[in-house]
This record gives C-alpha cells, sequence and structure tokens, in this order.
C-alpha cells in the first residue's frame, strides 16, 4: 500500500503529473489546478492510498512536481 498526499492550494497548474500519471491525476477545468483521482480532503490536503503498482508513476510525478507538493509514501 502507497499513500500520495497533494499539498494542492500551492499547485501552479504545470500538468506534469497529468502527464506523467494521468490514471491518477487530472486537470481542474475550474480552478486549472490538478486533481488528485480519488483523494479526501482534509484542511487542504488530498491523500488517497493505492496498492503498491501505483508507486512508479506516482513517484515521477512527485519528482517532476516544479513547487514539490506532492508526497508519496509507503505505508507498512
Ligand atoms: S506537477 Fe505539481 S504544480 Fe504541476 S499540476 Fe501537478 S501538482 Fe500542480
Amino acid at each position: 500500500m502507497i499513500i500520495i498526499s497533494h499539498y494542492r492550494d500551492k499547485c501552479i497548474g504545470c500538468n506534469a503529473c497529468v502527464e506523467i500519471a494521468p490514471e491518477q491525476w487530472a486537470m481542474s477545468r475550474r480552478d486549472g489546478k490538478s486533481v488528485l483521482i480519488g483523494a479526501r480532503e482534509k484542511k487542504g490536503v488530498y491523500t488517497v492510498r493505492l496498492p503498491d503498482e501505483a508507486w512508479e508513476a506516482n513517484r515521477k510525478a512527485a519528482e517532476a512536481c516544479p513547487v514539490n507538493i506532492i508526497k508519496i509514501q509507503k505505508l507498512p
């Protein structure tokens, strides 16, 4: 299991995460920021738990994010 967190307030809408992992990220037409698909919001931070298979693409998305607001962790 992995967990991804998105500090969405600081998203600049560059589209990098969407290009790298479109199965998990989409652009919002409403505010031009990306959306972490399936995530729940708590105090402005969006999180989702996913199977290990989602690690590689989302790790690349996190590395590519120019404002470093995608965090990804492996859960025990
Ligand atoms: S890569 Fe980062 S800044 Fe760019 S759209 Fe995704 S979350 Fe937002």
